[in-house]
């Protein structure tokens, strides 16, 4: 098992497919992009899922999700989900994604086996998108959100980041179209992992303000709390539920003490935390020939050694050098 020394065990697995992405939300990347990382130094399909099946095989991984920069710009994607999902035992295998070209591909994902996905949508507004996103594709990532729900991807999660002056005032709206469409809206507070160092705590959307936002125009109860366990969403019905909303205090109400997640970066790093310093570098090891149990090994190694929390509060904090592109969102 991957067990910390504070006693918290990872089973979910995030894998970053790529470093790329076709958009350039700004509270990630610039408007120019990044230097992407070179296609020789990126995990093959082969070695990704070689390094998924020795973690669900061996190590207690029970969710894979596969996520980027953007997943749906690699094209083995529906291959990589079908041989995941033919692991046994079977883990749950989801996406996060941006959703464009997700119209294109829902169908066949689904069909290999994918059970979720996550589609980022941070706007109803055709000009905002463009200014926030610096491409004019809000079209294709509704097309893709529907195409989803259609294939039976079901419930469609959709991800939004909230900022002041851009979208803030869209809390309502955005609740009020994903409960029309049965999409499971979540709001994420915005964290500093922009590649250009722009996060402020000032700016920030948080939780608190996200829920007083909504709390005008919806009756919120919390949802079961012991039902929570590792979920970064505190989830609450609206209107007295079935549907729900969920708010991300990644920065003003932490869950790491909860935390059952470990990233693998899609150059083979792994990472237990958005904000870890350290990587211990699988990749290496993989490429100059070492067999499955020392590969284990080196992961448990690497995930023993897991710190408490991600201590943005703490004043010695230091953003990531890797942008969040970089790791796997
Ligand atoms: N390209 C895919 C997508 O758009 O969902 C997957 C990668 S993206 C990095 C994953 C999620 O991270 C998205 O929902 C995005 O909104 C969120 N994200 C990116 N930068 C963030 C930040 N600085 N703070 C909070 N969330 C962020």
């Amino acid at each position: 098992m991957l067990r910390d020394s504070f006693g918290r065990v990872a089973t979910d697995l995030r894998v970053s497919l790529t470093d790329k992405c076709n958009l350039r939300c700004s509270y990630c990347m610039p408007p120019e992009g990044l230097d992407w990382l070179p296609n020789a130094q990126l995990l093959t399909a082969d070695e990704v899922v070689r390094l998924v099946t020795i973690g669900v095989e061996r190590l207690g991984i029970t969710e894979v999700r596969y996520t980027g920069g953007e997943p749906l710009l690699r094209r083995e994607l529906t291959d990589i989900v079908a041989r995941t999902t033919a692991l046994r035992p079977r883990p749950q295998v989801s996406l996060t994604t941006n959703g464009i070209g997700l119209a294109r591909t829902a169908g066949a994902l689904a069909a290999a086996g994918l059970d979720r996905v996550n589609v980022s949508l941070d706007t109803l507004d055709r000009d905002t998108f463009k200014r926030l996103a610096h491409r004019d594709r809000l079209p294709d990532v509704l097309d893709g959100l529907a195409a989803a729900h259609h294939a039976g991807l079901r419930p469609v999660k959709v991800n939004a980041v909230l900022m002041r002056d851009v979208n803030r005032h869209e809390a309502v709206p955005l609740l009020r179209w994903c409960l029309e469409r049965g999409y499971e809206l979540r709001f994420i507070e915005q964290m500093p992992l922009d590649a250009q160092h722009g996060w402020s705590r000032d700016d920030m959307v948080t939780a608190d303000e996200i829920l007083e936002l909504l709390s005008g125009s919806f009756d919120l109860t919390p949802d079961d709390a012991e039902e929570r366990g590792s979920a970064p969403a505190e989830r609450f019905l609206v209107d007295g539920g079935p549907a729900r909303v969920g708010v991300i205090g990644s920065v003003t109400r932490p869950f790491c003490a909860a935390c059952d997640r470990v990233r693998l970066t899609a150059d083979g790093q792994i990472r237990n935390c958005l904000f870890a310093r350290e990587e211990s570098d699988l990749k290496s090891a993989l490429r100059a020939g070492a067999g499955d149990d020392e590969l284990a090994e080196r992961w448990v190694a690497a995930v023993a050694g897991k710190r408490a929390g991600h201590g943005i509060d703490d004043p010695s904090f230091l953003q990531p050098a890797r942008p969040m592109s970089a790791i796997g969102g």
